[in-house]
Protein backbone atom coordinates (compact mmCIF):
# COMPACT_ATOMS: atom_id res chain seq x y z
CA UNK A 1 0.00 0.00 0.00
CA UNK A 2 1.33 3.62 -0.90
CA UNK A 3 2.12 6.32 2.30
CA UNK A 4 1.06 9.40 1.03
CA UNK A 5 3.67 11.73 2.49
CA UNK A 6 1.27 13.76 4.49
CA UNK A 7 -0.09 11.21 6.55
CA UNK A 8 3.83 10.11 7.13
CA UNK A 9 4.07 13.77 8.11
CA UNK A 10 1.53 13.35 10.51
CA UNK A 11 2.18 10.63 11.98
CA UNK A 12 5.85 11.89 12.89
CA UNK A 13 4.50 14.88 14.57
CA UNK A 14 1.67 12.99 16.68
CA UNK A 15 5.31 10.91 17.58
CA UNK A 16 6.89 13.96 18.85
CA UNK A 17 3.74 15.54 20.78
CA UNK A 18 3.91 12.09 22.62
CA UNK A 19 8.05 12.69 23.48
CA UNK A 20 6.65 16.27 24.85
CA UNK A 21 8.57 17.97 21.17
CA UNK A 22 5.99 19.57 19.65
CA UNK A 23 6.83 20.92 16.51
CA UNK A 24 5.77 21.23 13.07
CA UNK A 25 7.91 19.55 10.37
CA UNK A 26 9.10 21.74 7.86
CA UNK A 27 8.85 19.13 5.25
CA UNK A 28 4.94 19.66 5.61
CA UNK A 29 3.85 19.94 2.12
CA UNK A 30 2.23 22.76 1.42
CA UNK A 31 -0.84 23.39 -1.90
CA UNK A 32 2.55 25.37 -3.64
CA UNK A 33 5.29 23.20 -2.62
CA UNK A 34 3.85 20.05 -3.59
CA UNK A 35 3.48 18.71 -6.90
CA UNK A 36 -0.47 18.12 -7.96
CA UNK A 37 -1.41 20.67 -5.93
CA UNK A 38 -2.44 19.00 -2.44
CA UNK A 39 -4.51 21.10 0.39
CA UNK A 40 -2.65 21.54 3.07
CA UNK A 41 -3.08 18.82 6.10
CA UNK A 42 -5.66 20.21 8.66
CA UNK A 43 -5.33 19.37 12.24
CA UNK A 44 -7.54 16.22 13.13
CA UNK A 45 -9.92 16.14 15.77
CA UNK A 46 -8.41 15.82 19.41
CA UNK A 47 -4.84 17.01 18.31
CA UNK A 48 -4.02 20.54 18.93
CA UNK A 49 -2.73 22.29 16.02
CA UNK A 50 0.94 23.54 16.68
CA UNK A 51 1.70 26.65 18.00
CA UNK A 52 3.02 28.75 14.81
CA UNK A 53 5.38 30.35 16.94
CA UNK A 54 8.21 31.53 14.52
CA UNK A 55 10.99 29.85 14.92
CA UNK A 56 14.88 31.27 15.59
CA UNK A 57 16.35 28.12 14.10
CA UNK A 58 17.18 28.39 10.49
CA UNK A 59 15.34 26.90 8.10
CA UNK A 60 16.79 23.93 6.11
CA UNK A 61 18.46 24.45 3.17
CA UNK A 62 16.49 21.66 1.80
CA UNK A 63 13.08 19.58 2.11
CA UNK A 64 13.68 16.56 3.47
CA UNK A 65 12.49 12.90 2.20
CA UNK A 66 9.40 11.69 4.09
CA UNK A 67 10.78 8.41 4.53
CA UNK A 68 13.65 10.20 6.68
CA UNK A 69 13.96 10.10 10.23
CA UNK A 70 12.81 12.93 11.99
CA UNK A 71 15.53 15.69 12.28
CA UNK A 72 16.75 16.17 16.30
CA UNK A 73 14.58 18.79 17.31
CA UNK A 74 16.83 22.36 16.69
CA UNK A 75 18.89 23.42 19.62
CA UNK A 76 17.77 26.95 20.41
CA UNK A 77 21.64 28.63 21.13
CA UNK A 78 21.17 31.79 23.26
CA UNK A 79 23.58 34.59 22.54
CA UNK A 80 26.54 34.14 25.25
CA UNK A 81 26.40 36.79 27.51
CA UNK A 82 30.17 38.14 29.25
CA UNK A 83 29.59 38.04 32.53
CA UNK A 84 28.79 41.69 33.82
CA UNK A 85 32.00 43.06 35.17
CA UNK A 86 31.90 43.61 39.20
CA UNK A 87 32.38 47.14 40.15
CA UNK A 88 36.05 47.17 41.57
CA UNK A 89 35.11 48.56 45.68
CA UNK A 90 36.51 51.40 46.21
CA UNK A 91 39.49 51.89 48.78
CA UNK A 92 38.30 52.47 52.19
CA UNK A 93 40.23 55.52 53.17
CA UNK A 94 41.84 55.56 56.50
CA UNK A 95 40.61 58.20 59.11
CA UNK A 96 42.46 61.50 58.35
CA UNK A 97 43.61 61.76 61.88
CA UNK A 98 44.73 58.20 62.07
CA UNK A 99 47.50 57.57 58.71
CA UNK A 100 46.96 54.12 57.54
CA UNK A 101 50.23 52.18 58.95
CA UNK A 102 51.85 51.72 55.02
CA UNK A 103 51.23 55.24 54.75
CA UNK A 104 52.86 56.06 57.72
CA UNK A 105 55.92 53.79 57.17
CA UNK A 106 56.25 55.42 53.53
CA UNK A 107 55.99 58.95 55.18
CA UNK A 108 59.25 57.97 57.68
CA UNK A 109 61.06 56.47 54.76
CA UNK A 110 60.54 59.57 52.77
CA UNK A 111 61.20 61.86 56.02
CA UNK A 112 64.54 59.53 56.45
CA UNK A 113 65.54 59.74 52.49
CA UNK A 114 65.44 63.64 52.88
CA UNK A 115 68.15 63.32 55.79
CA UNK A 116 65.74 64.87 58.13
CA UNK A 117 66.05 62.07 60.90
CA UNK A 118 64.00 63.96 63.41
CA UNK A 119 61.25 64.06 60.72
CA UNK A 120 61.37 60.33 60.10
CA UNK A 121 61.02 59.43 64.00
CA UNK A 122 57.63 61.76 64.31
CA UNK A 123 56.38 59.89 61.04
CA UNK A 124 57.18 56.56 62.55
CA UNK A 125 55.16 57.42 65.88
CA UNK A 126 52.36 59.49 64.41
CA UNK A 127 49.64 56.07 64.55
CA UNK A 128 52.13 54.21 67.08
CA UNK A 129 50.38 51.53 68.86
CA UNK A 130 53.63 49.95 70.39
CA UNK A 131 52.26 50.63 74.03
CA UNK A 132 48.61 50.39 75.65
CA UNK A 133 48.88 54.56 76.34
CA UNK A 134 47.32 54.58 72.31
CA UNK A 135 44.25 53.76 73.41
CA UNK A 136 42.93 56.62 75.45
CA UNK A 137 45.52 59.59 73.61
CA UNK A 138 44.29 62.13 71.45
CA UNK A 139 47.60 63.11 69.94
CA UNK A 140 50.89 61.78 69.82
CA UNK A 141 53.15 64.28 71.57
CA UNK A 142 56.60 63.65 69.78
CA UNK A 143 58.56 66.78 71.01
CA UNK A 144 59.49 70.48 69.69
CA UNK A 145 62.17 73.04 69.63
CA UNK A 146 65.34 73.48 67.44
CA UNK A 147 66.60 70.59 65.64
CA UNK A 148 70.15 71.88 66.53
CA UNK A 149 69.50 72.72 70.13
CA UNK A 150 72.75 72.64 72.62
CA UNK A 151 70.54 71.96 75.41
CA UNK A 152 67.52 69.78 75.55
CA UNK A 153 65.04 69.13 78.11
CA UNK A 154 63.23 65.22 78.63
CA UNK A 155 60.14 64.93 81.10
CA UNK A 156 58.10 62.55 82.32
CA UNK A 157 55.13 62.19 79.90
CA UNK A 158 52.55 64.58 77.91
CA UNK A 159 49.58 65.83 80.69
CA UNK A 160 45.80 66.97 79.53
CA UNK A 161 46.54 69.97 77.59
CA UNK A 162 49.46 68.06 75.67
CA UNK A 163 47.34 65.81 74.99
CA UNK A 164 45.21 68.04 73.72
CA UNK A 165 47.42 70.44 71.50
CA UNK A 166 50.04 67.67 70.78
CA UNK A 167 52.61 69.96 72.06
CA UNK A 168 54.96 69.13 75.08
CA UNK A 169 55.05 71.41 78.11
CA UNK A 170 52.34 73.88 77.29
CA UNK A 171 50.19 74.08 80.34
CA UNK A 172 50.77 75.91 83.84
CA UNK A 173 54.40 73.40 84.30
CA UNK A 174 55.04 74.67 80.39
CA UNK A 175 55.25 78.36 81.27
CA UNK A 176 57.22 78.00 84.73
CA UNK A 177 59.71 75.88 82.24
CA UNK A 178 59.19 78.89 79.94
CA UNK A 179 60.38 81.21 82.55
CA UNK A 180 63.05 79.19 83.60
CA UNK A 181 64.35 78.82 79.84
CA UNK A 182 64.26 82.91 79.72
CA UNK A 183 65.30 83.73 82.90
CA UNK A 184 67.56 81.61 84.43
CA UNK A 185 69.47 81.05 80.66
CA UNK A 186 68.72 84.24 78.73
CA UNK A 187 67.21 81.77 75.63
CA UNK A 188 64.12 81.86 73.79
CA UNK A 189 61.93 78.44 74.17
CA UNK A 190 62.38 77.59 70.45
CA UNK A 191 66.34 78.01 70.97
CA UNK A 192 65.84 74.23 73.25
CA UNK A 193 64.34 71.15 72.50
CA UNK A 194 61.41 69.05 74.74
CA UNK A 195 60.36 66.23 74.56
CA UNK A 196 59.15 63.44 77.32
CA UNK A 197 60.13 58.95 77.86
CA UNK A 198 56.68 58.32 76.76
CA UNK A 199 54.76 60.40 74.08
CA UNK A 200 51.48 59.80 74.58
CA UNK A 201 48.86 60.62 77.57
CA UNK A 202 48.71 58.11 80.72
CA UNK A 203 45.85 58.08 82.49
CA UNK A 204 44.92 60.68 85.25
CA UNK A 205 48.67 61.85 84.92
CA UNK A 206 49.74 58.45 86.40
CA UNK A 207 53.38 57.60 86.00
CA UNK A 208 54.02 55.41 82.82
CA UNK A 209 54.51 51.60 83.58
CA UNK A 210 57.42 50.09 82.86
CA UNK A 211 56.48 48.33 80.07
CA UNK A 212 54.81 51.93 78.38
CA UNK A 213 58.83 53.18 78.98
CA UNK A 214 60.26 50.36 77.34
CA UNK A 215 58.11 51.23 74.47
CA UNK A 216 58.51 54.30 74.35
CA UNK A 217 61.94 54.77 75.41
CA UNK A 218 63.74 54.31 72.45
CA UNK A 219 62.20 56.95 70.64
CA UNK A 220 63.77 59.42 73.08
CA UNK A 221 67.07 58.06 72.59
CA UNK A 222 66.99 58.44 69.07
CA UNK A 223 66.07 61.48 69.11
CA UNK A 224 68.92 62.88 71.53
CA UNK A 225 70.87 61.08 69.18
CA UNK A 226 69.71 62.76 66.27
CA UNK A 227 69.93 66.38 68.24
CA UNK A 228 72.94 65.67 69.73
CA UNK A 229 72.89 68.61 72.73
CA UNK A 230 75.75 69.50 74.56
CA UNK A 231 73.39 68.91 77.63
CA UNK A 232 70.00 67.10 78.41
CA UNK A 233 68.51 68.48 81.46
CA UNK A 234 65.92 65.82 83.14
CA UNK A 235 62.95 67.19 84.74
CA UNK A 236 62.12 65.30 87.93
CA UNK A 237 62.61 61.56 88.81
CA UNK A 238 60.91 59.73 86.15
CA UNK A 239 63.22 61.18 83.03
CA UNK A 240 66.29 60.91 85.23
CA UNK A 241 65.67 57.47 85.99
CA UNK A 242 64.50 56.25 82.97
CA UNK A 243 67.57 58.02 80.66
CA UNK A 244 69.83 56.92 83.13
CA UNK A 245 69.07 53.55 83.79
CA UNK A 246 68.87 54.74 88.12
CA UNK A 247 66.89 54.25 90.91
CA UNK A 248 67.97 56.59 93.16
CA UNK A 249 65.74 59.27 93.88
CA UNK A 250 65.79 62.87 91.98
CA UNK A 251 66.99 64.95 94.96
CA UNK A 252 69.82 62.29 95.24
CA UNK A 253 70.62 62.38 91.43
CA UNK A 254 70.62 66.34 91.51
CA UNK A 255 74.07 67.82 91.41
CA UNK A 256 76.07 64.34 90.35
CA UNK A 257 77.71 64.25 87.19
CA UNK A 258 75.89 62.55 85.12
CA UNK A 259 75.60 61.30 81.33
CA UNK A 260 74.32 59.56 78.70
CA UNK A 261 75.99 58.48 75.44
CA UNK A 262 78.72 61.29 76.32
CA UNK A 263 76.39 63.81 76.77
CA UNK A 264 76.46 65.01 80.42
CA UNK A 265 72.73 65.11 81.74
CA UNK A 266 71.78 67.23 84.41
CA UNK A 267 68.72 66.78 87.26
CA UNK A 268 66.46 69.08 88.07
CA UNK A 269 63.07 69.52 89.89
CA UNK A 270 59.86 69.04 87.36
CA UNK A 271 58.27 72.26 86.86
CA UNK A 272 54.86 70.49 87.87
CA UNK A 273 56.35 70.06 90.97
CA UNK A 274 57.73 73.40 91.70
CA UNK A 275 54.38 74.54 91.42
CA UNK A 276 53.21 72.38 94.13
CA UNK A 277 56.64 73.47 96.46
CA UNK A 278 57.88 76.52 95.34
CA UNK A 279 60.64 76.42 97.78
CA UNK A 280 62.68 74.42 95.61
CA UNK A 281 62.75 77.00 93.04
CA UNK A 282 65.61 78.05 94.42
CA UNK A 283 67.54 74.53 93.97
CA UNK A 284 66.44 74.39 90.34
CA UNK A 285 67.95 77.88 89.68
CA UNK A 286 71.08 76.50 91.00
CA UNK A 287 70.72 73.65 88.68
CA UNK A 288 70.63 75.93 85.65
CA UNK A 289 73.69 77.44 86.43
CA UNK A 290 75.34 74.27 86.17
CA UNK A 291 73.58 73.99 82.41
CA UNK A 292 74.93 77.21 81.70
CA UNK A 293 78.31 76.55 83.03
CA UNK A 294 78.71 73.11 80.96
CA UNK A 295 77.59 75.38 77.62
CA UNK A 296 79.67 77.94 78.64
CA UNK A 297 76.99 80.60 78.80
CA UNK A 298 77.55 83.83 81.01
CA UNK A 299 75.65 83.63 84.35
CA UNK A 300 72.45 84.84 84.03
CA UNK A 301 71.29 87.61 87.16
CA UNK A 302 68.66 85.83 89.41
CA UNK A 303 65.23 88.29 89.11
CA UNK A 304 64.09 89.69 91.97
CA UNK A 305 60.68 87.30 91.94
CA UNK A 306 62.97 84.17 91.52
S1 LIG B 1 53.65 56.15 74.53
FE1 LIG B 1 55.21 55.88 72.95
S2 LIG B 1 55.27 53.67 72.58
FE2 LIG B 1 53.35 54.09 73.67
S3 LIG B 1 51.84 54.36 72.02
FE3 LIG B 1 52.63 56.40 72.56
S4 LIG B 1 54.29 56.77 71.12
FE4 LIG B 1 53.85 54.56 71.08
Amino acid sequence: MAVRPEHLVLHLERLLQAYGREQTLAVRPTAAAAPGGMPPVAPRPGIPAPPRTPSTAPAPASTAPASRSPAPAPTIRRPVRAPAARPTPAPTAPPASIPAPAAAAAAAAAAAASGDPLAALKSELVDCTRCKLCERRTNVVFGEGNPTAEVMFVGEAPGANEDRTGRPFVGAAGQLLDRIIGNAMGLERADVYIANVNKCRPPNNREPQPDEVAACLPFLRQQIAAIRPRVVVCLGRVAAQNLLGRKESASRLRGLELEHDGIPVVVTWHPAYLLREPSRKRETWEDIKRVNRLLGRPEVPKPADG
